[in-house]
C-alpha cells in the first residue's frame, strides 16, 4: 500500500527544479526475451501486437530469471481474486518499466508504469480493497446511453464508444464495466449491436439533436477500430453540420505509438483533418499519458506526426493515482515531458473514479487540491493541468470546487449546474448536493471506525 507522501525537492530553494530531460527509448534488448528484437521489429505496429504479453507464463517468458516466484504468485493472485482488468501489456510500455536497468523483483514492484499496467495482490489495499460506494460503472455512462455506446451526460456534449477494446488494459480502467475481456471477478458488459448498426444509431442521434455540438470519439481505445471504419465514422461525424469539435480517445498514442505511425493511419487521418480544417470543426486527440518514463522519442514522434498531418491539437488527460503519479515532482516531470517534449498539452488529471478494488491508487480531495495549488506557476498557464473529480450524475469539477467537506467522513459535496440526460424531469437535480468519497485509509481513525460500523450496520 502506498501512503500519501509529497516531499518537495528543496535544491535552489524552490520545492520544485525544472531541469530539461530529453526523451530517450530503453533499450529492449535488456529483457532477455527481446535480445534479438531488431529496430525494425520494434517500430512494427504488427510486431508490438503479436508480442503483447496478456499472461503470467508470457511474462516469464520475457523475463526469463529477472523476476523472484513471489511476483508471480502475487500477480496470479490478483487475477483471481482482485483485478477488474484483464492483462494486456504492449512490448512499448513494458519497455517503459524500470526503463533504465535491468529490471529485478524489487525495482519491478517499485515500478510507476507496473504498479497501474501489471497490478498485483499486495498493491491493494487489505482492509479496504474497494469503497463501500464504489460502482462499476462509476460515472453511471451506461445509464446515460442513448444509443449503444452513444453517452449523453453534458448537454451540448456526447462520448461515443465505438468499441470495447484497447491495444493495451490499464488496471485502474474506469470503463471497466465495458472495456476489455471478463475477469474472474468482472462478468463484462457487452456491445450487442454490429459496429456499423451502432455507428449509424450515434450519427441519426446527433442529426435529431443539433444542441450535441462536441464529440468525443472513444472506447476502448479508438486505435483499435479498423482505419476504413473508424474514417468512415469521422466522416460521418463531420457531415453533420451542427458537430463543431471531435475529440480522438487514444492511449495507443503512449502504449503502442507505433499505431499511429502506420502508413494508411497517417494518410487517413491526414484526410480527415484535411475535411476537418475545410468545414471549421477542431480536431484534436485526447491520450492518456500517468508518468513521465511512458515518453520516448518513438511517442514524440507519433504526436507530431498527428500535428504533422493536421490535427489541431494532442492533449493529455491522465489519471492521479498514488504509487504512480501522486507527488508535485512526478506531475510536474511529466507535464513538462509532454509540453517539452513530446508537443503534447497537459490537459487535465482526472482522480481515481470509485471503481472497485481501486482504493490504494485513489487519493482524497483534499490531497489533489494540494497537488493543484504545489503545480501552479511552474508551467506555462494553457499548458498548466486541471486536476479534476468525476463527481458521479455531476461530471467533471475542478477539485477546488466543492460546497461543503466532511474531512473526518470522507465525503465532499459538489453542485450543478446543467441535467444529464436521464434526469430531464428532476427538479431538484440543479439544487441538491452530490457526495463524493475520499478513500476510507486515509481518513482520521474517528473517521474510519465510522465506516467500519457502517458496514457492520448493513
Ligand atoms: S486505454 Fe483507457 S479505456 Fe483502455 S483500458 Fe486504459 S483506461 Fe481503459
Amino acid at each position: 500500500m502506498t501512503e500519501l507522501k509529497n516531499d518537495a525537492a528543496t535544491a535552489a530553494g524552490q520545492p520544485y527544479n525544472y531541469q530539461r530531460r530529453t526523451l530517450e527509448e530503453p533499450d529492449w534488448t535488456r529483457f532477455p526475451g527481446w535480445r534479438d528484437v531488431t529496430a525494425k521489429q520494434w517500430e512494427s505496429a504488427q510486431w508490438q501486437r503479436v508480442n503483447c504479453v496478456k499472461n503470467v507464463r508470457q511474462l516469464r517468458a520475457l523475463m526469463g530469471d529477472l523476476l523472484d516466484e513471489r511476483f508471480y504468485d502475487d500477480l496470479e493472485t490478483d487475477m483471481k481474486r482482485l483485478a477488474t482488468m484483464s492483462m494486456l501489456v504492449p512490448p512499448q510500455m513494458l519497455n517503459t518499466m524500470v526503463p533504465d536497468k535491468t529490471p529485478d523483483t524489487e525495482s519491478f514492484y517499485a515500478d510507476p508504469i507496473r504498479r497501474y499496467m501489471i497490478p498485483v495482490a499486495t498493491d491493494r489495499h487489505l482492509d479496504w480493497p474497494s469503497h463501500p460506494h464504489a460502482t462499476r460503472d462509476s460515472l453511471h455512462e451506461h445509464d446515460m446511453w442513448v444509443a449503444e455506446g452513444l453517452t449523453h451526460r453534458y448537454p451540448t456534449k456526447v462520448l461515443a464508444e465505438l468499441l470495447s477494446t484497447c491495444p493495451q488494459y490499464c488496471g485502474h480502467c474506469t470503463r471497466m464495466d465495458l472495456v476489455g475481456n471478463s475477469t474472474p471477478t468482472v462478468d463484462k458488459l457487452k456491445l450487442t449491436l454490429k459496429p456499423v448498426d451502432r455507428y449509424d444509431a450515434h450519427l441519426a442521434y446527433l442529426k435529431s439533436h443539433p444542441g450535441v455540438r462536441d464529440v468525443v470519439v472513444s472506447g476502448g481505445d479508438v486505435a483499435n477500430v479498423p482505419w476504413k471504419q473508424l474514417e468512415a465514422y469521422l466522416m460521418g461525424l463531420l457531415s453533420v453540420p451542427t458537430v463543431r469539435d471531435i475529440r480522438l480517445a487514444t492511449k495507443a498514442l503512449a502504449g503502442l505509438p507505433q499505431h499511429w505511425l502506420q502508413g494508411d493511419v497517417v494518410e487517413g487521418l491526414n484526410r480527415v483533418a484535411i475535411t476537418a480544417e475545410r468545414r471549421g470543426v477542431n480536431l484534436a486527440v485526447h491520450t492518456h499519458v500517468n508518468h513521465v518514463n511512458s515518453l520516448t522519442p518513438l511517442v514524440a514522434r507519433a504526436a507530431r506526426m498527428l500535428l504533422e498531418v493536421g490535427v489541431r491539437d494532442v492533449r493529455n488527460q491522465g489519471v492521479l493515482m498514488r504509487g504512480v503519479n501522486a507527488t508535485t515532482a512526478d506531475l510536474l516531470d511529466l507535464c513538462f515531458g509532454l509540453q517539452g517534449e513530446a508537443g503534447i498539452l497537459p490537459y487535465y488529471f482526472y482522480m481515481c473514479d470509485m471503481i472497485p478494488n481501486a482504493e490504494h491508487w485513489r487519493v482524497p480531495v483534499w490531497y489533489a487540491q494540494q497537488l493543484q495549488h504545489d503545480m501552479m506557476g511552474y508551467l506555462p498557464g494553457y499548458a498548466t493541468p486541471r486536476i479534476v473529480c468525476d463527481v458521479p450524475f455531476v461530471g467533471k469539477r475542478w477539485v477546488h470546487m466543492l460546497t461543503e467537506y466532511d474531512r473526518e467522513h470522507g465525503i465532499s459535496y459538489w453542485t450543478k449546474n446543467y441535467r444529464t440526460s436521464i434526469e430531464a424531469t428532476d427538479d431538484e437535480a440543479l439544487s441538491k448536493l452530490y457526495a463524493y468519497y475520499d478513500p476510507i485509509d486515509t481518513l482520521p481513525e474517528s473517521g474510519q471506525q465510522w465506516w467500519r460500523k457502517q458496514q457492520v450496520a448493513e
